[in-house]
This record gives C-alpha cells, structure tokens and sequence, in this order.
C-alpha cells in the first residue's frame, strides 16, 4: 500500500509525549519557509529565546533550542560540559538516567551510577555521598522520570552539588511547561527539554540553557566537543550577535516552538501547572474508583505522567489496543524493569484536559468490564466528576 497524501488517523495522545498539539502551533508550521539568516526568521529566534528563559525561569544568556529532539538535548549537554576522563555522577532511577550514563561514557566520562529502584527518587544524603567519594565535574538527575512518574525534588540536592564544586545537569524534558522548573533560583548549571512533552509542540527541538559556570566550564575545555554537530562553541555563534552559519535550523520547527510557548505564557505558567495538577487529581480519584493504583508513592507523583499499575488479570496489549482501535486513545506501556507491569497515562500540556480525562475513565471501564473485571458501572467517571466539582 501507498500513502498517496498523508492523512493520520484523529488520535487523543495520551501517552509518554508526543502530546496533543494546538490547531494554532500546526498552523504556525505550515506557514511560509524563509531562510535561516532573514530577518524574519532571525527575529523568531530572539523571541524563541526571550520565551525559553521565561519558561526555565532563567537569566541564562545562553537559552536556545538545539535541533534535534530531547535526547540531542540531552547529548548537546553532556558532550559540551564533559572531556575524556572527567568524573560524572548520574542518577538512574528510570530509563533516562540509563541513557544520560550511555552518553556520558560515550563521550569518555569516567561515570559513577547512583541507583535507586525505579519509581523512587534519590535522598540529598544520597546525592552528598556520592559526590564526597567522586569528587565529580558534573552531577546529572533526571527531573521528571517519565519511563517511571517519579518526581526528582532538586533544590537541596543542588546545594550539596555546588558545595563540593561541581555543576549541575537536569532533564527537563517532561516538566518543563507542567511543573515549575526553577534554573536560576535551584542554581541549576545546564538543562535541556523537548518539545513534544509538556511544551505540546511536535517532536524535533530540545530546549537548553546553560549558566554562567557552566560556559565558563565550556570555554576553559582544553580538547574539542567531540560532536561537530553539537558543540554549542559554534552553534551559539548562530543564535548569537555574529548570526554565523552553522547549520540551517529547522525553520518551520521554530515557528511552532515560537507559537507554541506563546501559548504556554499567554495562560500563565501558574495556571498552566494548577491545571495539570487538577487533572491529575481528577484523574487519581477516577483510577482509585476503578481499583487501579499508581506505582509511585504520594508525594512523588508527576502530574503529567500517571504511571499505574496493571490490575492482576488484565491483559496489557488488549487494553491498549482497544483504546486506540475503539476510542483513538493512546497511552504509554511500562519500560525497562515496568514492561507488562504499568501503564503509563500522559495528561501533558494540550491533552491535561477535563474531557480527555473522563473519556479515558470511560474508555477503560470498558476495556475492564470486557475482561471480565468486576468494576461498578461509571465508578470511574463518577469519581473524576466529583473531584471536579470539589476543586472549583
Ligand atoms: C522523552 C524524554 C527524553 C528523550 O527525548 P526524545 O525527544 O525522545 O529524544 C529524555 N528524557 C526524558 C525524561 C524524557 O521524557
């Protein structure tokens, strides 16, 4: 079979990201492609950094969005703060702290792995003996651990980081536009994001902004980035004064980033984290009313990734199957260690919405009862409503 023109089915993307997409951000990428160095397109890049920095909450001269998605983030990062033979510490409590290490020793990083089981976060004594023992250059956490819903506090942890003299490296790839993300008051050296996660812009730039220290850390290197591509010596030259031709950005890409923070700002960020928490809420209580639990402790939930566990009996692949097949509703599967075991139920930026929220409930009650499951009739739906209705 042949696409003959590319027509994708309507789907509700309630999944690990990509995210929904307002009408407004595909339009803007539809809009007519300039080159990479008019002016029109030069002024888009000074507004997409102006509106990076109010989202990280940063007075980071240099904010930017690095193309390529978050994991080029993640790569742009590492490879630019770290030279052969420095000392790393990573934390992996999920998948993505797996993949910072990855590239970590892939750029010659001495690593150090501190674990913790997946679905827990690490303590700030944790953190504090690691870095007593290594004496490391950079110290990477994962903010937001979307293979596993556990949220990373960083505040005190950054403190300890700082007093043993080594920077600070976060992913914000799933809080950044869901959850506060405080650069400059929690002190952080260097993090990236993604677009298509709470941001709700198609896939294709990852967000990063760097301190003062970590440029200072940059500039002092005494061997080349080892990636042409990302080496942000070059790359910032083109979203800099000098307007050097690096690489030809992705134009249309940045216009949708462009709209799409437009719209993150213009609701507020206050009201925008408020939002995800209220849909979170209401979703919990109707998860609860159907018997299904998270597999993260209180506390430590991520509003926009609601990772649950699979009721005894229930099969994973018919579930999610049926609500894509049946209602066009897509969420995530467990990874790594949590394959088979959670399902994981993404309201992040566009999709965190009453509707979504109510017609998965109802959705998943149906899948239950077809599996046999002993659920009461919209206990679920039931459920979200009063919450709802208890939070105005
Ligand atoms: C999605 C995600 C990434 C990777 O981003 P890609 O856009 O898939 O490359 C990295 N870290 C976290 C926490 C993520 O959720």
């Amino acid at each position: 079979m042949t696409i003959e023109f590319v027509n994708p089915p309507r789907r509700i993307l309630m999944g690990p990201g990509p995210s929904e997409i307002h009408p407004r951000v595909l339009a803007a990428m539809a809009a007519p492609t300039v080159g990479h160095l008019d002016p029109y397109f030069l002024q888009i890049m000074d507004e997409v950094q102006s509106m990076l920095r109010q989202v990280f909450r940063t007075r980071n001269e240099m904010t930017l969005a690095v193309s390529g998605t978050g994991s080029a983030g993640m790569e742009a990062c590492v490879v630019n703060l770290i030279e052969r033979g420095d000392r790393m510490v990573v934390g992996v409590n999920g998948v993505f702290g797996g993949r910072m290490t990855d590239t970590a020793e892939r750029a010659g990083a001495e690593v150090t792995r501190i674990e913790r089981p997946f679905g827990e976060v690490f303590s700030v004594d944790d953190v504090a003996e690691a870095v007593d023992r290594v004496q490391p250059k950079v110290v990477g956490l994962v903010h937001a651990e979307t293979s596993t819903g556990a949220l990373q506090p960083l505040e005190e942890i950054s403190r300890v980081v700082h007093d043993a003299g080594a920077l600070l490296l976060v992913d914000c790839v799933t809080s950044l536009g869901g959850l506060p993300v405080e650069i400059d008051k929690w002190q952080v050296d260097a993090a990236y994001s993604g677009t298509q996660k709470c941001l709700s812009c198609p896939p294709g730039l990852a967000p990063v902004t760097f301190s003062a220290n970590a440029v200072e850390a940059m500039d002092a290197r005494t061997s080349k980035v080892q990636s042409w591509y990302l080496d942000m010596s070059m790359v910032r030259q083109y979203w800099g004064e000098n307007r050097a031709y690096h690489h030809t950005a992705p134009i249309n890409m940045n216009y949708g980033l462009h709209e799409a923070l437009r719209l993150a700002l213009d609701e507020g960020l206050e009201t925008r984290f408020a939002r995800h928490q209220r849909n979170h809420g209401a979703l919990k209580a109707g998860l609860a009313a159907l018997g299904i639990r998270y597999s993260v402790a209180e506390g430590m939930q991520l509003p926009m990734l609601n990772s649950v566990l699979i009721p005894d009996g229930v099969n994973d692949g018919e579930v999610r199957s049926t609500l894509l097949n049946r209602f066009g509703i897509e969420i995530g599967g467990g990874l790594g260690p949590m394959k088979g075991k959670t399902w994981r139920i993404g309201l992040m930026g566009e999709a965190s919405r009453e509707p979504n929220v109510l017609l998965f409930l109802a959705a998943l009650e149906a899948c239950l009862a077809a599996q046999g499951g002993a659920v009461v009739p919209g206990a679920g739906v039931a459920a979200a409503n009063a919450a709802y209705a208890a939070d105005k």
